[in-house]
């Protein structure tokens, strides 16, 4: 593959971040930012030291699901330069692109604007020691995502879909993206969100409502892992709406999922 051109070295930009993880999808609207948080929620509770940022500058949602929607960071001076402070919140530093616009306003910002506001993210924030920092890709492909892709030194990709036929075929796109001749970083394994649906009264069935495992069917297909099966789940939409993720509850059966997501990624 040596027409890749190689991609930037860990340590200029983020030198404390031992691993850079793009939580991507092909379509809008399958729960990436929900998993990405969750996970990221996860992650924490298992000691590891975490960081988020929310680069969907189409719905950044982030803020909402982690409860701090009504922050915004500070500057902060250090070695001389001015930094940004990441909003922490469950032991999650993040900063969104939600901070910078208003909530209001359609973002119709060309890619160039978006692209800088996303690297000022990166490269001017006071990010620190960290084991994980997922970045919570837009949906689709895009400049905006090969200008990330190029720029960050991605230690590997998580492409969350439903498994619905619609959805997985964007996702395929999703990974060719990441795996493309312009790029090269590696997925780390796909997660298949809303699997099932299981009725409180009727516990014990499961009705397939995106269609049933097209997403593992995916990851056997193209020889990647599946991390895990996310279940619809009414306390999993809950949870971001009151910015207190699922995740948090580690004896919930949705908090033993993701906290099984976590394990399998790290
Ligand atoms: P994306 O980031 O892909 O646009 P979101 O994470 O914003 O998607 O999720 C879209 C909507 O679906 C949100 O209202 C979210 O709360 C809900 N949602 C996501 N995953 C689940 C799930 N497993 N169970 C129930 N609701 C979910």
């Amino acid at each position: 593959k040596s027409k890749q051109a190689p991609r930037p070295e860990l340590p200029e930009l983020l030198p404390g971040v031992k691993n850079i993880i793009a939580v991507a999808s092909g379509k809008g609207g399958v729960g990436k930012s929900t998993v990405c948080t969750n996970l990221a929620v996860a992650l924490a509770l298992k000691g590891y030291k975490v960081g988020l940022l929310d680069a969907d500058i189409f719905g950044p949602s982030v803020p909402k699901m982690l409860g701090v929607e009504d922050s915004s960071p500070a500057l902060a001076k250090k070695d001389g330069r001015d930094l940004m402070v990441p909003i922490e919140n469950y032991g999650i530093k993040m900063l969104s692109i939600g901070f910078f616009v208003n909530k209001n306003d359609a973002v119709v910002w060309r890619g160039a604007m978006a692209s800088n506001a996303l690297k000022q993210m990166i490269a001017d924030a006071d990010w620190g020691d960290l084991d994980y920092f997922l970045i919570d890709f837009p949906p689709g492909t895009s400049d905006i995502h090969l200008t990330l892709v190029q720029t960050v030194p991605i230690t590997g990709a998580v492409i969350v879909s439903t498994p619905q036929e619609v959805a997985l075929a964007d996702a395929r796109k999703g990974i060719s993206m990441f795996t493309g001749d312009k790029v090269n970083v590696p997925i780390l394994g796909l997660v298949e969100n809303m699997s099932w649906f299981t009725p409180a009264e009727l516990p014990e069935n499961r009705y397939y409502l995106f269609g049933k495992e097209g997403c593992k069917r995916l990851a056997e297909e193209q020889g990647y892992n599946l991390l895990g099966q996310i279940p619809i789940v009414q306390s999993i939409r809950e949870g971001g709406d009151d910015g207190q993720p699922v995740a948090l509850n580690q004896d919930s059966i949705t908090g033993v999922a993701f906290s099984q997501l976590a394990d399998n990624l790290v």
